[in-house]
């Protein structure tokens, strides 16, 4: 839509209101109304919707990179305040409870990327080198509504965290904590809440049956088949194995039940495919340079999605190690 008709006039859109937003506030957003204002058509008439769910694609994979990028950083900044500030007699990161949010940043952070680069990958399959089938656009939908909700969240958690983890000075404006959390917040309201990407999934979900989404685990999970990590790669078919039950289960209900449980089953979704993506990454890892950084990832990641032990790990005395620290939040080399 031309701001200036070629007769010189100004074309008919009026501006309301810039809105006052809580964050994103560098981004301008306003109301319009077009009052029998010009607009030129772009591209062809009929195709209004599959243009529209196609720029959904684009937006729901860069809000949900963008809630992982925000985890980064604020990762980044609690990673280094911590190693600074001194309470109580000691370095903060240097208390147990202090590394554990650390490491969990970072476990989040890394299993968020795995799930990021496969996303992007199949984006560039279906969008980039237009190679879109019935098989890979499921596949490629699905994922996209597990990066958009879990990325955006995973932004606010990590936010949050990183606040806390500067204790006041996090919620002084000359830190850059505030800015972040109310930056991350918007990224689960817009393109699709977390409940209508739950809905996507749910859709996609009962046309394919989910019958790729379980093939492509279990054939990533085919391919690791270094002898240090067979346990983890077992580990995973069986939580496959358990999240193909699930998917059947769900479709069979009626639909007010199968949306009742759509978020929890796209959450268990997401947590086996990054873990098994993840693993993937870490056996990479392992055979570039016998580095098991990532190894250790995926073990954190087990403990934090997938423990069912009824007293959360307090009988086996669960504390992060010097050695885990050292590596998923020192970056420092693992040897295998
Ligand atoms: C800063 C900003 C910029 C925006 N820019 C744009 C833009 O450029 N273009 C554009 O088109 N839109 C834009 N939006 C709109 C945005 O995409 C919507 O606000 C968002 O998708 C949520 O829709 P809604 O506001 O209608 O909420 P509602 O649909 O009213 O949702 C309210 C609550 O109800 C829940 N809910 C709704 N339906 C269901 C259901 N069936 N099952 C379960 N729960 C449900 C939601 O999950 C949510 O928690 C923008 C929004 C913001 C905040």
């Amino acid at each position: 839509m031309p701001r200036t008709l070629p007769n010189g006039k100004q074309n008919n859109i009026t501006i309301r209101r810039l809105k006052d937003k809580l964050g994103v506030r560098a981004v301008a957003s306003g109301e319009l109304i077009l009052n029998k204002a010009v607009g030129y058509l772009i591209g062809i008439e009929e195709n209004g919707f599959k243009y529209m769910a196609e720029a959904l694609n684009v937006s729901r994979l860069g809000t949900g990179m963008s809630g992982i990028a925000i985890a980064r950083r604020a990762f980044l900044e609690a990673a280094i305040y911590t190693k600074h500030r001194e309470a109580f007699g000691s370095k903060i990161n240097q208390y147990p409870m202090v590394r554990e949010t650390l490491v969990n940043m970072m476990a989040e952070i890394e299993a968020g990327w795995a799930t990021t680069a496969q996303t992007l990958k199949l984006f560039d399959e279906v969008h980039t080198y237009n190679q879109k089938n019935e098989e890979n656009y499921p596949l490629l939908r699905i994922l996209l509504s597990l990066l958009k909700y879990r990325g955006s969240e995973l932004g606010v958690s990590a936010a949050k965290d990183a606040l806390e983890l500067h204790g006041g000075n996090g919620y002084i404006e000359e830190y850059v904590t505030p800015r972040l959390i109310r930056d991350a917040i918007v990224n689960p309201v817009w393109e699709g809440t977390a409940n209508i990407q739950a809905l996507e999934i749910l859709k996609t979900l009962s046309k394919v049956s989910g019958r790729k989404f379980i093939q492509e685990l279990r054939a990533t999970l085919n391919a690791i088949d270094h002898r240090e990590l067979m346990a983890l790669r077992k580990f995973f078919e069986q939580e496959v194995a358990r999240l193909e039950t699930l998917i059947v289960h769900v479709l069979q209900q009626d639909e007010y039940t199968q949306t009742a449980l759509a978020k929890k089953l796209a959450d268990i979704m997401y947590d086996v495919f990054s873990g098994v993506h993840l693993l993937e990454e870490a056996q990479y890892d392992v055979n570039q340079d016998n580095n098991a950084r990532r190894v250790l990832a995926v073990e954190q990641w087990i403990s934090l999605k997938f423990d069912r032990s009824e007293d959360r790990g307090i009988l086996a005395n669960c504390a992060i190690s010097e050695e885990i620290f050292n590596a998923l939040v020192c970056f420092e080399k693992k040897e295998l």
